[in-house]
């Protein structure tokens, strides 16, 4: 519990963190930041969209897309980014933003998905006031009509604008150029007049690099205003490019004929660098800035489907740093972080830049190798890491030594899914941790899940028994003459802190395997006790209590000591302590084992053969067991209303019962035909679900308040 809470406030810290550190870049932004969730519900506006859109109250201003956009413009936004791969890089549009006081402005409008969590739907809207522009654009179209009229004023104006202007003739030569497109493309005014526009101008695409052919040509062809694909890089003369944006319309002359073309287009590196920082946030981690976990799982997807594609392997490396909360207890939260961030750096040094180091969270780490041919090439990155993790890392003015465990998995050998390869990894890891950590393991088979489960659920017994999560919940056994209860049984649950309530089905079997069982049995003969002790002071009237023992408790050389221990410690008087016991504990070597129930017998307690019915006995001993009960197993009692056969052995063993002067009680009766038979057949006592099912103490208390004479 302490580490989950641990790790819980760790995780609200870097969340409230990194949402103030959002903010401040946000805010100090010049575009208009909107965070929405997938509804068009705004969550978050920054200073600039208050300013863009002129808003002065107090309140945050978080208004819905509904009334953000023009109505128009709404119905198209919510179509574009409905759209599936609508994501990061920027599905942009123009549209019309609502200014508080019902006006619009031209916008350009960012749309980026945030989070990790797709399904949540949330995203940034990144919002670009472009009304001067569009101004521009209009007004430069109109100012072409009579450019020769009028070509000195709108020199003037074209000289002074931000945006670089550059216009064609007809056949694509150059016939201007304002002094931001010299800029911009490196060419003067005087020489580049006259030049083919291929030649001034050169647009490549950003990812494929590709040149992309000039809108100028369409837009003459159309005879429409066009704009530029997304991602356009413009390489100036000298090599330097700018992500730009631009757009062209043809020129008319007063005829209406096209006699040229006019390109607008300006910089946006600058808005594109911001959008692209503010994916990078969401899928960095902020410490130590290697891909988060989310970004991981993409990657992982990928690459398993290119391995696929061309028959190859991966490998992921799940890394946990060994004994880190020691360094974040005795040395504090910083050095901790330091070091993460020195350990990061070591990770990175050891791979090659085609493999991703992740961080998972925590001092968990995820090493994507994408091409392995081998596995051992996977090994021998494990080993670097190993040496590399030999040297020291100077921190704050410590040197920390750290080692790690490594799990390995393997697609497709361990896995073909990302989660399968990844919960492989964790395993393999685990298993690292669990004999001994500082190493390596690959993954393995069916059966060392198993173990691995059996490892884990091993190391929560031992923490459950020491932090006391077990339970002991009371099973009434009644009298099926009077209807009066007789006692309980005592039955174990144990109260896990992420798994909630388990069951004995779940991990006695575990506890018996490996020896724990003698520790945990030790405590629910206490806690039995302790409990019917405290019902007597409560004046109560308590009843014996039975306790199931398993064959290893019982075999303990100190076993009728420890119960003479707990019946002092306790003051508890023997007679209200039952133990129960089943027919193959009490048999050694194929004799009954007399010597240690007459021990017990000699200190008051009484004594039960458990799922009787169902084992070796014969008459023979049976005669000489010194038991008081018989406790028949509930499959014998399951089909004694349907099947006569087993009516039949269920009387005999009654019988049995009665003649050697042992209480017969029936486990596990479900249904009143059961009580009735049983009845009828003299079984002094019944215990199941029809009755009570097992009850915490405190439901167990009120039953014990009917009158009954105690043993
Ligand atoms: P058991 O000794 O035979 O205990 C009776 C089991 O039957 C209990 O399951 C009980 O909840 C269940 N039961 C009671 N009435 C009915 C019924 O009407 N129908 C059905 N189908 N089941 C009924 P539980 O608590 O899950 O315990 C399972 C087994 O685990 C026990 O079987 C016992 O062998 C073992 N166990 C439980 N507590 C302890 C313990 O403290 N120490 C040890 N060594 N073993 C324990
Ligand atoms: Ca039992
Ligand atoms: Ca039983």
């Amino acid at each position: 519990t302490h580490a989950f809470q641990e790790w819980l406030s760790d995780r609200g810290a870097a969340i409230a963190l990194s949402t103030s550190r959002y903010r401040a870049i946000s805010d100090a932004s010049p575009l208009g930041n909107v965070v929405t969730d997938a509804d068009g519900r705004c969550h978050y506006t920054n200073a600039a969209i208050r300013d863009l859109c002129g808003y002065s109250g107090t309140e945050p201003y978080l208004p819905h897309l509904r009334d953000l956009f023009h109505p128009e413009d709404f119905a198209l936004f919510m179509k574009l980014t409905r759209l599936p791969g609508q994501g990061v890089d920027g599905s942009a549009m123009e549209a019309r933003i609502l200014r508080a006081d019902g006006s619009t402005f031209w916008a350009r409008v960012h749309t980026c998905e945030l989070g990790e969590d797709q399904a949540s739907g949330e995203r940034l809207l990144v919002i670009e006031d472009i009304s001067a522009r569009k101004l521009r654009e209009a007004s430069l179209v109109l100012s072409h009509v009579s450019l020769t009229a009028e070509k000195e004023r709108a020199q003037v104006t074209l000289d002074s604008i931000g945006d670089a202007v550059l216009a064609t003739d007809r056949s694509e030569n150059i016939t201007f150029l304002n002094p931001v497109a010299e800029r911009m493309t490196g060419w003067s005014l005087h020489r580049a007049v006259g030049q083919p526009l291929a030649e001034v101008l050169t647009i490549v695409d950003g990812e494929s690099r590709q040149s992309i052919s000039n809108p100028a040509k369409r837009a003459m062809e159309e005879n429409r205003t066009l704009a530029l694909v997304a991602n356009s890089i413009l390489v100036r003369r000298d090599g330097h490019e700018y992500f730009v944006e631009d757009s062209a319309a043809p020129i008319h002359d007063r005829d209406g004929h096209v006699t040229g073309a006019v390109m607008v287009f300006h910089d946006v590196s600058q808005s594109r660098a911001i959008s692209l920082r503010m994916a990078h946030l969401a899928q960095h981690d902020l410490l130590t800035d290697l891909p988060n976990r989310a970004l991981l799982t993409e990657r992982l997807q990928q690459a398993i489907g290119l391995a696929h594609r061309n028959d190859r392997r991966l490998a992921v490396l799940y890394l946990d740093v060994d004994h880190f909360k020691h360094v974040n207890d005795s040395l504090g939260h910083l050095v901790g972080d330091d070091l993460l961030i020195s350990i990061a750096e070591r990770l990175k040094s050891c791979v090659r830049v085609t493999d991703t180091v992740c961080r998972q969270g925590g001092d968990e780490f995820v090493i994507l190798l994408s091409e392995v041919d081998d596995i051992q090439d996977a090994e021998l990155v494990a080993q670097k890491i190993g040496t590399a993790f030999q040297i020291t890392h100077p921190v704050s003015g410590h040197d920390l030594h750290v080692s790690l465990s490594i799990g390995i998995s393997v697609y497709p050998d361990d896995g073909v899914t990302a989660e399968d390869i990844m919960r492989n990894a964790d395993i393999a890891m685990y298993q690292v941790k669990a004999t001994g950590r500082d190493g390596h393991k690959f993954f393995e088979s069916e059966m060392s899940i198993r173990a691995m489960h059996r490892l884990r659920i091993e190391g929560n017994l031992r923490r459950a028994l020491r932090q006391g999560e077990f339970l002991l919940f009371y099973q009434p056994k009644i009298d099926l003459q009077t209807g009066l209860i007789t006692g309980s049984e005592a039955l174990i649950r144990w109260s896990d802190p992420m798994l909630g309530i388990l069951y004995p089905s779940q991990f006695i079997q575990i506890a018996e395997q490996s020896g724990l069982i003698v520790g945990i049995g030790r405590w629910v003969i206490k806690e039995a006790c302790r409990q019917t002790r405290a019902w007597l002071d409560n004046g109560l009237n308590a009843l014996p209590v039975s306790v199931n023992i398993s064959a290893l408790e019982f075999r303990h050389p100190a076993f009728t000591r420890e119960i003479r221990k707990v019946l002092d410690e306790t003051a508890l008087p023997a007679g209200y302590l039952e133990l129960e016991l089943t027919e193959s504990i009490l048999m050694r070597e194929g004799e009954p084992n007399v010597a240690v129930l007459e021990e017990l017998k000699a200190l008051g307690v009484r004594l039960a053969i458990d799922d009787f019915g169902t084992g070796y006995s014969s008459l023979s001993y049976l005669k000489r067991l010194p038991v008081d009960t018989l406790k028949l197993d509930q499959s014998l009692i399951r089909d004694i209303v349907t099947n006569p056969d087993s009516m039949h052995v269920v009387g005999a063993v009654i019988d049995l019962g009665r003649k050697l002067h042992h209480r017969v009680v029936a486990e596990g009766v479900e249904t009143s035909a059961q009580v009735d038979l049983l009845r009828a057949r003299q079984c002094d006592e019944g215990q199941g679900y029809h009755f009570s099912h097992p009850l915490s103490s405190a439901a167990m208390a009120p039953l014990l308040t009917v009158t009954r004479t105690h043993p």
